[in-house]
């Protein structure tokens, strides 16, 4: 179903910079409307955000390929994502044969995408929590994705990120934030890259904001 819708976004990808083959293929695979309420079924193939319930969006294709690409993964790289939201992003990076943390601070949420991820055997961990403190037991990660926009950088995702690894996280004030990617070089040392200009709903918690 939606095969050539889904071709045709993989299209746009393509011409807005999107190279990564793997990121690409699992954009063909991954089947966006499954993850969005019915009624919203036939927009699934927009390059937009759209609403997911509980007052929460699943972000933009563009947005969920760019920072996959930026994540720079290899096949069997351990990844954890901060915001599960729909589940639609974890599912890219299953697809990409990532093994994938993932946790959620709303229950309703998380319940509802744990029930999906059983249906329809999307092989990843995921944890109801608070996410700005990351997830220590199953740390280092090769990559971290944060798909809410923080005020700062978590100081405890910095420290579960391992030798080489990339942190991808929006950051900025509540209307807008730039895309910092953060790679450590080695312990304590880290460079950082920035790319204007995105928005996402806010990252709640002990390392983002109060509410
Ligand atoms: N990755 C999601 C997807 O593919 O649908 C999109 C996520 S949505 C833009 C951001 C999510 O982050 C929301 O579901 C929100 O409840 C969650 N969130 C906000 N603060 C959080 C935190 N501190 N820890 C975990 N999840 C958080």
């Amino acid at each position: 179903m939606f095969e050539s819708e889904r071709k045709e976004l993989v299209d746009k990808l393509k011409a807005r910079k999107i190279t990564d083959k793997h990121v690409l293929e699992a954009f063909l695979k991954v089947e966006r409307h499954l993850f969005l309420p019915k009624a919203l079924e036939t927009h699934a193939y927009r390059d937009v955000a759209l609403p997911i319930g509980f007052g929460q969006t699943i972000s933009q294709p563009f947005t969920v390929a760019f920072m996959t690409q930026e994540l720079q993964l290899k096949k069997g790289a351990k990844v954890l994502e901060i915001g599960t939201g729909s589940g639609y992003q974890a599912a890219i990076l299953v697809n990409m044969g990532i093994r994938v943390f993932s946790i959620e601070r709303q229950f309703d949420i998380y319940a509802r995408t744990r029930k999906f991820f059983d249906e329809m055997q999307i092989n990843a961990l995921l944890k109801l929590g608070d996410g700005t403190i990351g997830w220590e037991e199953f740390s280092p990660y090769d990559g971290i994705i944060v798909t809410a926009g923080s005020p700062s950088i978590p100081i405890s995702l910095k420290k579960q990120l391992a030798i080489g690894g990339r942190l991808v996280i929006p950051v900025g004030d509540r209307s807008t934030q730039i895309l910092t990617v953060i790679t450590k070089e080695d312990e304590n040392v880290f460079s950082q890259k920035e790319i204007p200009a995105f928005t996402f709903v806010p990252l709640i918690g002990r390392e983002g904001w109060d509410s």
